[in-house]
């Protein structure tokens, strides 16, 4: 096996036992991106020189005996609406295209006080707005399953790249799905933590009451690797929790005798593919086998998710959006007349239809003619949804269901309604209503040969019961190890 094709326990190991240096696996993973990043487009910017300089670097202290942690010199690469100090930071806009932020995000803080090896950002799509990947102002990231079919998205370069073997673990962010789709369109591991988990600072915001970054990786035990570097508390982000984080590799156990697993009628009833289906009962019966328990129950309120989730992220991206107005930072229209001219200009010409459509729809639910029927009702049914989640887990340890109701699908597929396609997140998007946990894992291959992904929400704050559960049908199950040929 090729190095870009191990994980990071793999690497670290080879890494422990010196038989291979920090800088050949970084131009290893370098060299496999010069091979195919041409068929998949997943980076926005690749900083090579940078990252062969701190591969050096890191090194050094790790022959020192500075860095013990095993993401020491594992290189890596994050979705481009994270900053980067002094590395552009686009959000895959026309907007930030010129944008290099002054400052490192805390999750990149934290991963370079693990030792990680930075390689480049990650293609997305704009303001991390759609789920296709399609909507980037740079460029459409492929599926490495298939050169015709999406990745996913918004993070879809962020799960293109761990399939493809152009970085081992990325970051992504996650508003409505945007990890665990692409994550399940690609084949691999992604994971929402908990609202409140994982520091935002230095996340460019999208809905800021939804958003958490979090790892896609190729295992199960990558994902709780990354989550252990990651996860905290931060001054710098008042919504961040002070609960006591546990080492998440403590959760790496193969059993799940007694688990108890819901899985929601209003899942299996939804309007999914077959071979989804399929692959879901299949999972049931793993699940049995291995001693869980397995039981259908109801979530009435699942038909308000896609409406509320539009009203309160496009509501938020609206207001957050705001800021880009062509004066302190960002793309700034060339003629213009006067003050509000150059606001029009700027953000006519610099926005793409998407977001433009969010901002619109968002302004509008927040206006005082509407507040009251639209975004206080949002408010009200989110805290209703909230409840029923929690209801569920008096009940049981964790929901278990599809990530996606489809499997990657073609390009310019879904593009004529927008509201078919929100439609996708149907599955993903309760649990950044509820701010619950979440996960996806692969769970089989439909009929066309694409991963099937699978879907586990767990309580608040408890990423152990996901781990653990995820961790189990990895290591009683083969999915995790069909890679695709690039
Ligand atoms: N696909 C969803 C959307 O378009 C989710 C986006 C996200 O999670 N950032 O809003």
């Amino acid at each position: 096996m090729k190095l870009y094709e191990l994980t990071i326990s793999q690497l670290s190991e080879l890494l422990n036992k010196k038989e291979v240096s920090v800088l050949e696996l970084t131009r290893s993973v370098l060299e496999r991106i010069r091979e195919v990043e041409h068929k998949i487009g997943c980076y926005i910017n690749i900083i090579e020189e940078k990252s062969l300089d701190r591969a050096s670097e890191v090194q050094k202290k790790f022959a020192a005996g500075e860095f013990s942690s095993p993401l020491t010199g594992i290189p890596m690469a994050v979705k481009d609406n994270i900053c980067t100090n002094g590395i552009p930071t686009t959000c895959g806009s026309k907007m930030l295209s010129n944008f290099i932020p002054p400052y490192d995000a805390t999750v990149i803080s934290k991963l370079y006080d693990n030792g990680a090896i930075l390689l480049g950002k990650l293609n997305m799509d704009e303001f991390a707005m759609g789920n296709t990947t399609e909507s980037s102002y740079f460029k459409c990231t492929k599926n490495p399953w298939n050169a015709e079919r999406v990745p996913g998205g918004s993070s879809g370069g962020s799960a293109a790249a761990i399939a493809a073997g152009e970085a081992i673990y990325s970051l992504g962010s996650d508003t409505g799905g945007s990890i665990r789709q692409p994550a399940s369109f690609c084949g691999i591991v992604g994971m929402k933590p908990t609202y409140g988990s994982v520091s935002r600072f230095g996340l460019v915001a999208c809905a800021s009451s939804l958003d958490q970054i979090g790892p896609i990786s190729k295992d199960v035990t990558d994902c709780a690797l990354v989550l252990n570097a990651i996860a905290g508390q931060d001054p710098m982000d008042p919504t961040s929790s002070s609960i006591r984080y546990p080492d998440y590799r403590k959760a790496l156990i193969n059993d799940v005798k007694g688990v108890k697993i819901g899985i929601p009628k209003e899942f299996i009833n939804a309007n999914l593919d077959e071979d989804i289906r399929k692959a879901l009962f299949n999972t049931i019966k793993v699940f049995m086998d291995l001693g869980a328990e397995c039981e259908e129950f109801s979530i009435p309120v699942m038909e308000y998710v896609i409406p509320v989730y539009c009203i309160i992220s496009f509501a938020e991206a609206s207001s957050n959006l705001g800021r880009y107005d062509g004066i302190k930072y960002g793309y700034r229209a060339e003629d213009y007349t006067d003050l509000v001219d150059l606001y029009k200009k700027t953000r006519g010409e610099a926005f793409g239809a998407e977001v433009k459509r969010r901002i619109i729809i968002g302004t509008y639910v927040l206006s005082s003619e509407q507040y009251n029927k639209y975004y206080k009702k949002a408010l009200q049914a989110r805290r209703v949804i909230s409840e029923e989640f929690k209801k569920a887990f008096e009940k049981y340890n964790l929901i278990m269901g599809p990530a996606s109701p489809v499997t990657a699908f073609k390009f310019n597929e879904k593009t004529d309604d927008p509201f078919e396609k929100y439609k996708g997140d149907m599955f993903t998007a309760p649990a950044n209503i509820a701010g619950l946990p979440a996960m996806t894992v692969p769970c089989g291959i439909d009929r066309d040969g694409f991963p099937i992904g699978l879907q586990f929400i767990g309580k608040r704050f408890d990423e152990s019961m996901l781990i653990r559960t995820a961790y189990t049908f990895e290591q009683n199950t083969k999915f995790h190890k069909n890679i695709p040929t690039v």
